[in-house]
């Protein structure tokens, strides 16, 4: 059986990692280095480079050096609209794909990240000394489908099997084994060079459970260093100031001693370009604190926000995990202790902790560790399109994954020989105003309204990639869809379409109530207007029955109105009204029905 992998594809820096003697173990390159910076560079030549190589590019060749390609992972123009000046190379869309143009080529974020994968899977087999295929990859907690998709699609891309995308909260709580215990809650801190992802796990009996996320994907070390940045640019010529490779070496320089002061009191920023600037500072730790204050104080706001989604306190918090290069930061860790009110686990490498649980993950796949299951939640609501144009939710908001859940329907009009399968996500009650993922008919047997049975079945796996299944029930024909969205939704609209769920919750009832008062009056209706041939048959006077027409006619009046009280009241006053003629009509049916019966017994 070929080795399965683990990977970390993080948006600054990539790892590949996997299970030796029991253990997990990041793979290093010749030099001892686990990390690989997640950037591409294209050269004149067609030539791609990756890695360190394509980071020391960024000064003399930034026009076509990528960094931070997982932001565009999945993601649609207008997604990322708002962060196209800041790049340095065009973007356009083809196909429902980004294309990111560097220099007279053009590449999807799945080649680009495909890159990054190949580079990782060529050091794990020359470490290994045997070729890799299978892999576990990880992604941010909340990725949605289309994220996991196109990463899934950089695996294939680059020549593996990815058996699984694995949550990176999760992945950290595999790394430090927390699988074994019954039970417990767990808070995970990420705080990388350019996002910050705060992830509330619930481990019961062996079962990882995502209670909350929450983060901003444009938060991180690299703030800091643009904070340390800005406060030292005073200090620097005027002139110098509008050089940008200057201000490119000098970033870099902000970044080395943000690093040493992470364990000395005081470094120094120095920037040497022969014939062009010497910069020579030195900094506290303490002026970096001051900086760097507002960009950590922000990370304790998500921290309370996703405590407050999974309705939990700080003091429920057992464990929690710090991942990410910027938890190495002694301020940042005791924001976390304070904000939990308990010291942060620490004891691994948090640029390796994804990577590990990735492998660990693997090695659960690969069948050696039997004893975990994981979950995830669903961030918005599944379902279908009812009658009215109604949603009607298959999977609430924060279910659980891998989930699967039948429910069965039934046509409304007579003789329908198709009925529409629309797949929503959204939180509105009605259709329209929801996120369409797909749309599909099934033929149905001609059948009076109401007859049919068609059994719509939702199965969301462990990836978040949901497959749905309308079967009619009588005929046993099926037909089924895997929702594989075209764009991804980012992280914000997700948050918007919950509140717009809460903000519109009374109108939106309103509407429901409305749609649902006028289907079961068409259903009445439409019963009725059949029943008056019955109950002429029946032997019902004529006077009775002119009477019941106009009964008919009123409560079609009050129908096409707009108050779903007047229906409500109108419906039960149509029912009571007319009992007399369904018990006759009954009456007869019985009677022709006991004739039969009497008639076959003679
Ligand atoms: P990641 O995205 O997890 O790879 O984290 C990268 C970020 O961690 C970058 O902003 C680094 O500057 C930062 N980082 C790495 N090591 C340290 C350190 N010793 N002290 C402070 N920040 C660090």
């Amino acid at each position: 059986m070929p080795p399965i992998v683990g990977i970390d594809l993080g948006t600054t820096n990539s790892l590949v990692a996997y299970m030796k003697d029991g253990a997990p173990v990041c793979i290093p390159d010749e030099r001892g280095r686990t990390l690989v910076p997640s950037v591409i560079s294209v050269g004149e030549g067609g030539l791609e480079l990756v890695g360190d190589l394509a980071r020391g590019r960024r000064i003399t060749a930034h026009d076509r050096t990528v960094f931070s390609v997982k932001r565009f992972m999945g993601r649609s123009l207008e997604d990322v609209r708002d962060e196209l000046h800041l790049l340095p190379f065009g973007v356009r869309e083809r196909g429902g794909l980004l294309q990111i143009r560097l220099l007279d080529r053009e590449f999807t974020p799945q080649e680009l990240s495909a890159f990054i994968l190949r580079e990782l899977k060529r050091r794990a087999e020359k470490h290994l000394g045997e070729e890799v295929g299978p892999a576990v990859i990880t992604v941010p907690a909340y990725f949605n489908d289309a994220q996991r998709q196109a990463t899934k699609a950089a695996g294939l891309i680059a020549g593996l099997k990815v058996l699984r995308i694995v949550n990176e909260p999760t992945a950290a709580a595999l790394a430090y084994g927390l699988s074994n215990r019954d039970r417990g809650v767990v808070a995970v801190y990420d705080f990388g060079g350019g996002t910050f992802d705060i992830s509330i796990l619930r481990i019961t009996d062996g079962v990882f459970h995502v209670l909350s996320t929450n983060g901003d994907t444009h938060l991180g070390g690299d703030d800091i260093d643009q904070a340390l940045m800005d406060r030292l640019l005073p200090g620097v010529p005027e002139a110098l100031r509008a050089d940008a490779c200057l201000l490119q070496a000098l970033r870099q320089a902000c970044e080395r001693a943000k690093c040493d002061l992470s364990s000395a009191g005081e470094a120094r920023v120095v920037v040497s370009m022969p014939g062009r600037a010497e910069i020579d500072l030195v900094v506290t730790r303490r002026q970096l604190e001051g900086v760097m204050r507002p960009v950590v104080e922000r990370t304790r706001t998500a921290c309370l926000a996703a405590l407050k989604d999974a309705g939990l306190s700080a003091s429920d918090v057992d464990e929690v995990l710090l991942v990410g290069g910027s938890t190495r930061i002694p301020m940042v860790r005791s924001l976390v202790a304070e904000t939990f009110g308990c010291e942060p686990r620490c004891e691994l490498d948090p640029d390796e902790v994804v990577a590990l649980g990735a492998a660990v993950q693997a090695d659960i796949l690969a069948g050696k560790t039997r004893d975990m299951l994981l979950l995830d939640v669903t961030p918005l609501s599944l379902g279908i399109e009812g009658f009215g144009g109604v949603m009607n939710v298959l999977v609430p908001r924060n279910s659980t994954i891998p989930a699967s859940v039948k429910e069965a329907f039934t046509t409304a009009a007579d003789n329908q020989t198709a009925v529409v399968v629309h797949v929503l996500q959204g939180e509105r009650e009605l259709a329209a105003e929801n996120r369409s993922l797909a749309r599909f008919e099934l033929p149905v047997d001609p059948l009076p309204s109401g007859l049919a049975r068609v059994e719509v079945e939702f199965l969301i796996d462990a990836d978040g990639i949901l497959n749905v299944t309308a079967r009619d029930l009588r005929t046993g024909r099926g037909q089924s869809v895997e929702v594989i969205p075209s764009h991804g939704l980012t992280e914000d609209e997700i948050l918007g379409m919950v509140r717009e769920g809460i903000e519109h919750g009374r109108e939106d009832m309103e509407m429901r109530w409305l749609v649902e008062a006028r289907t079961e009056a068409d259903i009445v209706l439409n019963a009725a207007r059949k029943a008056v041939t019955q109950a002429r048959a029946a032997g019902v006077p004529e006077e009775r029955l002119t009477r019941f027409t106009e009964q008919i006619g009123e409560l079609a009046r009050v129908r096409d109105g707009t108050d779903h009280g007047a229906i409500r009241g109108a419906l039960k006053r149509f029912n009571a009204e007319t009992e007399d003629l369904a018990a006759k009509i009954m009456d007869a049916a019985v009677k022709s029905a006991l004739t039969g019966k009497s008639l076959s017994e003679a």
